[in-house]
């Protein structure tokens, strides 16, 4: 984190938390499309701790904090925990799982497919099948949803 830079309007007033240097930093801000402005940042287990305590108050605004997760999904193979430069697999739609490249791609939404939920069922025979028919890119999907969580758990050391 640069000193010398004037401090970020936000993490300005958040500097009532006393939080330690370095350990939070802005990443980027989005916007939803209810308009809601979200800021991302990355903070400490510490201080990610004391922020989900508490609601953050900037100018006239209660901020409510929450973990923003995000899934590595390889774009190539369209698996999740590796990135494209380490893809060992084969090039897989994230649409309809058949091996073209997305913009290739003619399936409609009735003929999506998840790979990772396809093979979740294949290797999970004995349990309960989960839907595969959405693309791998859906938010709604078990096995994203499942990878997620995976991260939360790992982040709550
Ligand atoms: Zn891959
Ligand atoms: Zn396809
Ligand atoms: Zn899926």
């Amino acid at each position: 984190m640069r000193s010398s830079s004037s401090p970020h309007p936000t993490l300005h007033n958040l500097r009532h938390l006393n939080l330690k240097k370095g350990d939070i930093q802005a990443k980027f801000s989005y916007e939803t499309k209810k308009h809601i402005r979200n800021l991302v940042m990355e903070v400490g287990a510490q201080t990610r701790k004391q922020l989900l305590q508490k609601k953050i108050k900037l100018g006239w605004l209660i901020c409510k904090i929450d973990d923003y997760v995000v899934a590595n999904r390889c774009f190539k193979c369209s698996r999740f925990n590796h990135k494209f430069r380490d893809c060992r697999g084969e090039e897989t739609c994230p649409l309809c799982a058949r091996s073209h490249n997305l913009k290739e791609c003619t399936a409609t939404p009735m003929e999506y497919k998840c790979l990772n939920c396809l093979t979740y069922n294949k290797h999970n025979q004995n349990k309960k099948k989960v839907c595969d028919n959405h693309s791998s890119l859906d938010r709604n999907c078990p096995s994203l949803q499942a990878v997620l969580e995976k991260y939360r758990q790992n982040m709550d050391y």
